[in-house]
């Protein structure tokens, strides 16, 4: 019994994290920039190849968990503890779906629906689709959009969409649809990633 109350405790925190991950983007990421969040979150928007350091994540996890954690679980007890770790947890899945969803095309169903949820939110509905793991609170609050097919500007088509010549590959071509001029060959669209290389490998300047 005890067992199965830990497990429901872990899987309370998980559900809570998706809630937090729909009100902060909800909340937090659109508005002007006056909150460091939506500083960076805006900046992801405008570049989508842009994310803050996986350090800084990694690290905030890890410190709440070690800062709070013994005091959660002295306190509290061990369910506060499990429902910590569960949040997390799903907080850190959170920040690999998303990150993947830019940097991979799909392998299965929700790989693909994640994408299609996100993009729509990215390139077309700010206001829509603010979950990123579940379409589930966007439900409840209606803010959930299911597009057809989503409009990808085609400067900002991301690199898996594409192939060598800027052209989306035929796979995707039911859920996707470049709009736009061709891409300049002078974008800058990876040059904040190199802030977050250059963080972990120093000696890659010059490389
Ligand atoms: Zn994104
Ligand atoms: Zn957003």
């Amino acid at each position: 019994m005890k067992l199965l109350l830990i497990v429901f405790s872990f899987l309370f925190g998980g559900v809570l994290w998706t809630f937090t991950e729909y009100v902060l983007h909800r909340g937090w990421g659109h508005r002007p920039s006056w909150n460091p969040f939506s500083k960076e979150h805006l900046k992801h928007h405008a570049d989508v190849m842009y994310f803050a350091p996986s350090w800084m994540k990694f690290a905030f996890a890890v410190g709440v968990l070690s800062t709070f954690g013994v005091a959660v679980f002295m306190l509290v007890g061990v369910y506060a503890f499990a429902g910590m770790v569960g949040f997390l947890v799903t907080y850190l899945y959170y920040e690999f779906i998303h990150r993947r969803v830019h940097t991979h095309g799909p392998m299965n169903a929700y790989g693909r629906w994640a994408r299609k949820h996100h993009f729509h939110h990215h390139f077309r509905r700010p206001n829509m689709n603010e979950g990123v793991t579940t379409p589930f609170w966007d439900w409840v609050f209606g803010t959930l959009e299911i597009p057809d097919k989503v409009r990808v500007p085609r400067r900002q088509a991301l690199p898996w969409m594409i192939d060598e010549n800027g052209e989306l590959w035929d796979k995707y071509k039911d859920d996707y649809e470049l709009v736009g001029r061709p891409k300049s060959s002078k974008s800058k669209r990876h040059k904040t990633s190199a802030t977050e290389s250059a963080s972990a490998k120093p000696s890659l300047v010059g490389a």
